[in-house]
């Protein structure tokens, strides 16, 4: 048991490079339960990849990265820490819920059917139990009456809440979001924004990278500024709207607001 268990999420000079190209450069962020962290930055900044790495997708090069407790991708042994297998991996994944940009349903399968399958086929959940969650998430998303509709038919918006509650299926104890509004038709952003909005209030712990700042300022316990692979500012949403005090995240706000 390690003394950051009292975060959720714990990162402490995690740096990456793609070849020479030293994209996280010592980025350090605690994530508590039920807290609310919004990651915003310029484009190319290490936003993420920094998911990437709490979700082990990508291999840190140093530094350390715990989600409850726990190192991702490496375990102890002997008093050293050393690469885990690829089956503990998939498991601690499952801790943590991914919200893409893009939502990846299965085109083939029923938004029921998709919410279901990963409760099923990794967690071992009984087939009437797990269908009886994905009809209680479907309806916290607002999609209760779309249960039985194929990707195809559901709009950009009620994809991504499928694909949502999809996460929320395996109770993770993180979700992370990616820009879960970007790739979307401006008038279906909101009823998105608000499901996680609702989520967050209902103590959800939540890193979003997003650049919605009503939504941050509605939903986020803090705000965090990336750029060039450190955290450069945090603060409350209101820090963030009335007196940023980094010269580039003024910059950067004066862009997107
Ligand atoms: P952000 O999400 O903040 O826009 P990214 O984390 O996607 O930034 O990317 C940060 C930098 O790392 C960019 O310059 C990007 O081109 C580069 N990068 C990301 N993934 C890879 C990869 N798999 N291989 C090489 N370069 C990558
Ligand atoms: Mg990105």
């Amino acid at each position: 048991m390690n003394a950051s268990f009292e975060f959720v999420m714990h990162a402490d000079e995690v740096h990456k490079s793609f070849g020479l190209l030293h994209v996280l450069r010592g980025v350090s962020l605690d994530v508590r339960l039920r807290e609310t962290v919004c990651i915003i930055g310029t484009s190319g900044s290490g936003k993420t990849t920094f998911l990437r790495c709490i979700n082990h997708l990508e291999k840190i090069d140093s530094g350390l990265i715990e989600v409850n407790g726990h190192p991702i991708g490496y375990r102890e042994r002997k008093g050293k820490l050393v690469e885990d297998r690829e089956r503990n991996i998939s498991r601690q994944r499952t801790e943590i819920g991914f919200v893409f940009q893009r939502f990846n349903l299965f085109p083939h399968k029923t938004a029921l059917e998709n919410v279901i399958e990963a409760p099923v086929h990794v967690r071992g959940v009984s087939k009437d139990q797990a269908i009886a969650e994905a009809e209680t998430l479907l309806a916290r998303v607002g999609l209760g009456d779309k249960k039985d509709a194929y990707p195809g038919k559901l709009s950009g918006g009620q994809q991504q809440r499928v694909a949502i509650a999809r996460s929320l299926a395996m109770k993770p104890a993180l979700m992370l979001f990616d820009e879960p509004t970007s790739a979307l038709d401006p008038e279906v952003t909101g009823e998105v924004l608000d499901v996680m909005e609702e989520l967050a209030h209902a103590g959800t712990t939540m890193i979003v990278v997003t650049h919605e700042m009503g939504f941050a300022k509605r939903a986020a316990d803090r705000v965090v500024m990336m750029d060039e692979g450190v955290i450069i500012e945090e603060g409350s949403p209101e820090h963030f709207f009335e007196s940023p005090t980094h010269e580039r995240t003024k910059t950067f706000l004066s862009k997107i607001l």
